[in-house]
């Protein structure tokens, strides 16, 4: 069965000033609309067809690259759309508060990682937030359209936080101000759905 282009739960204009509605229009409409037709090619006629995104990412052959930046990139936006949210923003508390206190004694200390993280990626990649089995969470980064569900990818575990720091993802905007777009994130989390996908992968 097909992928297919999720459909956001805001319009492109909803997440202004912090990420501006042409950037979310091209990018949701053109570049993640590009990954998931090309998975969906990459996949065709193979036993990959009948597989979840997850599955196809764990066990993942890195030498596949249609499969590697194409699922990669299916995956990673469609967690990028789903934990922004202008309506539903909800608050960092409970078991993720307590388990990001646990790894980095304080919310502006992860804060400053998560950025750091996302700051120092080099050239076009993601920032994660990822929670190990056991419920330990970690802050990496990766490059292109890898994550960490990948063999071998960066910190491992299940990626409940992703922010994008392809220029295509705030160039419009942001021009080379990476740590301004950034900074901006912070405020269009959606911490309900982080927490949820904690819950559900710790
Ligand atoms: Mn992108």
């Amino acid at each position: 069965m097909a992928f297919e282009l999720p459909k956001l739960n805001y319009a492109y204009d909803a997440l202004e000033p912090h990420i501006d509605a042409r950037t979310m229009e091209i990018h949701h409409s053109k570049h993640h609309n590009g990954y998931t037709t090309k998975l969906n090619a990459a996949i065709e006629g193979t036993p990959l067809e009948n597989e979840s995104i997850e599955s196809i990412l764990e066990h993942l052959d890195m030498s596949n690259g249609a499969v590697r930046n194409n699922g990669g990139g299916f995956y990673n936006h469609s967690l990028f759309w789903s934990i922004m949210d202008p309506n539903d923003k909800g608050e960092l508390s409970g078991a993720l508060k307590d388990a990001i206190l646990d790894a980095y004694g304080s919310i502006d200390a992860f804060k400053t990682a998560f950025s750091t993280a996302a700051a120092t990626q080099f050239g076009s990649g993601w920032a994660w937030l990822c929670v190990h089995k056991g419920g330990k969470v970690e802050v990496c980064s990766t490059p292109n359209q890898d994550n960490p569900l990948m063999p071998g990818v960066s910190c491992g575990g299940t990626p409940i936080l992703g922010l994008d720091v392809w220029e295509h993802a705030y160039y419009l905007n942001y021009q080379n101000r990476r740590p301004d777009y950034i900074n901006a994130f912070f405020n269009v989390i959606n911490w309900n759905e982080v927490a949820k996908r904690f819950e559900q992968a710790k």
